[in-house]
């Protein structure tokens, strides 16, 4: 794995399974829940709980789970990580620019920034295609794309230096530069995602990606984490 890749908790609903237990109960308690919060049952218990009556046996009463939010920070992904991810509309986003984010361009024309803090090239090794052919990817050929991305860094300097604005001349940055963003998700939207996007066949760098998000989630909701990865992960259900 690209040591540089990071995805980070800003911040998280805390208990987010009493949270949804509490939505839960409220569908069919008479009382007002809040009353009886000091009965609710531990955040495992509650874990345990939404599990057995809202998922298992592929129930699907996935409302309560909106309820909890976490908001994640995405560090040093390949622009390509960031375009998949915002295809999806049932979480939100901030995400670099480079209207307003190409110092560290400039830096790496300058030699004052390491180029592969600011780009991302896969590691020399064996891949293979969306057709299954396989292929290498060389020293010699990473080193050359190496040198290219450099020498994208000096025009776009040369360009900036030369009056364009950075919206401008952003389109002359290599398309996997590295870039981060903030987004925000229900327990139910991030799910989604790491369905669609955790899939097996999906791009190498995606993968990591889901893998560090699903680290997160089982830290977040130990118990629901684990109904997901036994029932879902990987399996790629799709949505309708
Ligand atoms: C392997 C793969 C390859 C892809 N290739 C491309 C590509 O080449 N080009 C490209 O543009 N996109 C591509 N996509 C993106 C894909 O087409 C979807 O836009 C993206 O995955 C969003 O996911 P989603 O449809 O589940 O919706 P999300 O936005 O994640 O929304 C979640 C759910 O909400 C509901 N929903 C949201 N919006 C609506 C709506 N308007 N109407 C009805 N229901 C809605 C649906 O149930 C949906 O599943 C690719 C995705 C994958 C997984």
């Amino acid at each position: 794995m690209d040591e540089r890749f990071t995805v980070e908790v800003i911040s998280q609903s805390l208990n987010p399974q009493q949270i949804i237990y509490a939505a839960m109960h409220q569908d069919y308690a008479e009382e007002l829940v809040w009353d009886q919060r000091d009965q609710w049952p531990d955040e495992q218990n509650s874990g345990e709980l939404v599990v057995k009556n809202l998922l298992q046996g592929n129930r699907g009463h996935y409302g309560p789970f909106e309820h909890p939010q976490i908001v994640l920070n995405f560090g040093y992904f390949p622009h390509s990580t960031m375009q998949q991810m915002r295809t999806h509309r049932n979480v939100s986003f901030d995400v670099q620019s480079f209207r307003y984010t190409g110092q560290r361009i400039l830096e790496v024309a300058e030699g004052k920034q390491d180029l592969e803090d600011v780009f991302y090239l896969r590691p020399v090794g064996s891949y293979s295609d969306r057709q299954g052919k396989k292929y290498d990817y060389t020293a010699e050929q990473r080193q050359q794309d190496l040198d290219w991305c450099q020498q994208a860094c000096q025009r776009y300097a040369e360009r900036v230096g030369q009056g364009l604005a950075e919206e401008h001349a952003r389109g002359l940055i290599p398309f996997d530069v590295r870039q981060h963003w903030v987004m925000s998700a229900n327990a139910r939207s991030l799910m989604h995602l790491l369905d669609i996007r955790g899939k097996f066949d999906v791009q190498i760098e995606t993968r990591i990606m889901t893998e560090l998000m699903f680290t997160q989630f089982q830290q977040w909701m130990p118990e629901v984490a684990s109904w997901y990865e036994k029932t879902r992960w990987r399996k790629g259900p799709l949505a309708p």
